[in-house]
């Protein structure tokens, strides 16, 4: 990876950090059908909650732009929002882990938050998703907003 000349060790960090997201990004181009989609669930659900969260179906859908993924617990069903795709895998993995959790425990309280610690890149996934909206929202960058 070839870094800039002169720069600070914690700028660095932060323009390795950008290149290898950027990466990840460029390699999640190819999209996940749905039924991929359903077998990443069932890999995650066993490897972070002993397979204890069973989605009946996963997709993704078009129509959610304020969430990036929804669930109802009662029929088991997970929806993925596209603005997902093209993301780096580990977001696209948290946003999968978060609604499987919801399979097992409603709602945002402690006991949630607990059973997502499993996923080792929780923070650094939901930092990411912040940043995107927040530069959706930068008023210089109309072109930003997607849809
Ligand atoms: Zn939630």
């Amino acid at each position: 990876m070839l870094i800039p000349a002169r720069m600070s060790e914690a700028e660095e960090q932060r323009w390795v950090t950008f290149m290898l997201d950027k990466l990840a990004a460029q390699e999640n181009k190819r999209v996940l059908g749905d039924t991929e989609l359903s077998e990443r669930a069932a890999r995650l659900s066993e490897l972070y909650f002993d397979g204890r969260a069973r989605p009946t179906s996963v997709r993704w859908v078009t129509n959610q732009n304020t969430r990036w993924g929804s669930c109802t617990p009662a029929e088991g069903s997970i929806r993925l929002s596209h603005r997902l795709q093209g993301m780096p895998e580990y977001v696209v993995d948290y946003v999968l882990v978060h609604e499987l959790a919801h399979l097992l425990v409603p709602g945002h309280g402690a006991d949630f938050w607990r059973l997502l610690e499993a996923y080792p890149r929780t923070e650094r996934a939901r930092g990411y998703l912040e940043g995107v909206v927040a530069a959706d929202r930068l008023p210089h960058l109309p072109a930003a907003r997607g849809e």
